[in-house]
């Protein structure tokens, strides 16, 4: 994962650092034409014809993110072949000559185990490579003393142990950074998944596992939002379980509680478009919104449910034994109210509308549907809000 994930830097960094390391390396032209301009050619041949081309083809390979290994492994052997040129270059018999490869050889591992920042293994395996053939080439050097070859392979030697101790603390610290920036994001996406656990269980009635208030809240005010913005009807059902403290007084408070669990799932089984909500917004009040539903739509939909639960909203045991046919009592009135999605229009009148319809149905004898006249911004200002209440609350 940390390979895949730092490709894409590794390789500008390859590229940005390799071309300028490049460039470096083809300057020391001037340096062989100056020391020997018998030998320029093949110094111009090496550079400019083998190592020059390699690096560029290195490059161009590397516009694609690729395998670390063949990444690293081609970046030190690219390294290693530079260090050859340069021995190769200054294989010469004179001592000046052979003298003058060892800051060569430094500036390759400098290159790299620090500039370059290839991949710890990798740079070691690329180190000794370049130490071995410095030791080849001093040892089969004909006009090196053994102090000469000593002096020069201690101080290459040296060089090696020093880049690779730096390559190391730098891979240690590339590597736990990416670990500290690895560890946050986890930590990010833990936190944001107990938050939308959280805001779940907040939204969720305990006892039917349907939305609650604060759920149907926030449902509300999204629903409405979209409808407006597409300019489409609402329509909202009240739903209130008829009688339901004579049910509690008559079979017990469990029992109760199990109706209302059975309602919500009638309730749910009666939606069918995706956007359709219900909630239980009370102790036996539920609510439905449906978006994009007209009065007709609506109004059959409150049908429907206050059906299913007439036939099915009664929990057919309980605490002492099996419920009669007589005994099934549990039904629901609704009350149903649509408006055009307008912002003018406050989604809440549309609510109070289908409670106002809801305590109609209540008056004409529950276990009914009661419709309210389909609403509209204009209807809303200029219809008095309290006239409603009076018939709530008469
Ligand atoms: P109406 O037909 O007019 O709606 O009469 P009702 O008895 O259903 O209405 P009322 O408001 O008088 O009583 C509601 C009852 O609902 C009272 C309360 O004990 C009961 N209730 C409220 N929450 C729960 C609950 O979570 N579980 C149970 N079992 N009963 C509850
Ligand atoms: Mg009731
Ligand atoms: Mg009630």
């Amino acid at each position: 994962m940390f390979h895949q994930e730092i490709a894409s830097e590794r390789r500008d960094h390859l590229t940005l650092y390799g071309l300028g390391a490049l460039v470096v390396y083809d300057f020391f032209l001037v340096g062989d034409y100056l020391i020997s301009p018998e030998h320029f050619v093949r110094s111009l041949s090496i550079r400019l014809g083998i190592i020059t081309p390699l690096v560029l083809v290195f490059m161009w390979l590397l516009r694609k993110p690729r395998w670390a290994p063949i990444r690293e492994g081609s970046a030190v052997a690219l390294c290693f072949v530079a260090c050859c040129s340069i021995l190769l270059l200054h294989g010469r018999a004179d001592l000046f000559s052979i003298v003058q490869s060892e800051p060569g050889i430094v500036m390759v591992l400098l290159c790299m185990n620090v500039v370059l920042r290839i991949d710890f293994l990798y740079a070691v395996a690329g180190t000794l490579l370049c130490f071995a053939a410095e030791t080849c080439f001093l040892v089969s050097s004909h006009v090196l003393t053994t102090a000469n070859r000593f002096t020069i392979g201690g101080r290459v030697f040296w060089v090696s142990v020093l880049t690779l101790l730096a390559s190391y603390s730098m891979a240690r610290q590339q590597r736990l950074s990416w670990l500290q920036r690895l560890h946050s994001r986890v930590q990010r996406r833990l936190l944001a998944d107990v938050n939308a656990e959280l805001v779940n269980l907040s939204a969720t009635d305990r006892l039917t596992g349907i939305s609650n208030r604060y759920g149907y809240d926030i449902r509300l005010a999204q629903l409405w939002e979209a409808a407006v913005s597409r300019g489409q009807l609402f329509s909202v059902i009240m739903v209130d379980v008829d009688h339901f403290k004579l049910l509690n007084d008559s079979f017990g408070h469990p029992y109760g509680d199990r109706v209302l669990q059975r309602i919500a799932s009638l309730l749910q089984q009666a939606l069918r478009a995706e956007d359709d909500f219900a909630a239980r917004i009370g102790g036996e009040e539920f609510i439905v919104l449906l978006p994009n539903s007209d009065a007709g739509s609506a109004f059959r939909v409150a049908e429907r449910i206050r059906l299913l639960v007439q036939v099915a909203g009664s929990p057919g045991v309980r605490g002492d034994g099996p419920l009669s046919a007589d005994e099934s009592w549990s039904t629901v009135s609704c009350g149903t109210a649509t408006a055009v999605a307008s912002p003018l229009l406050d989604p809440q009148r549309v609510v109070d509308a289908a409670d106002a319809a809801l305590y109609r149905a209540k008056q004409a004898g529950r276990n009914c549907v009661q419709a309210s006249s389909p609403l509209t911004h204009q209807d809303a200002s200029h219809r008095p809000w309290a006239e409603i209440d009076s018939q709530k609350h008469p």
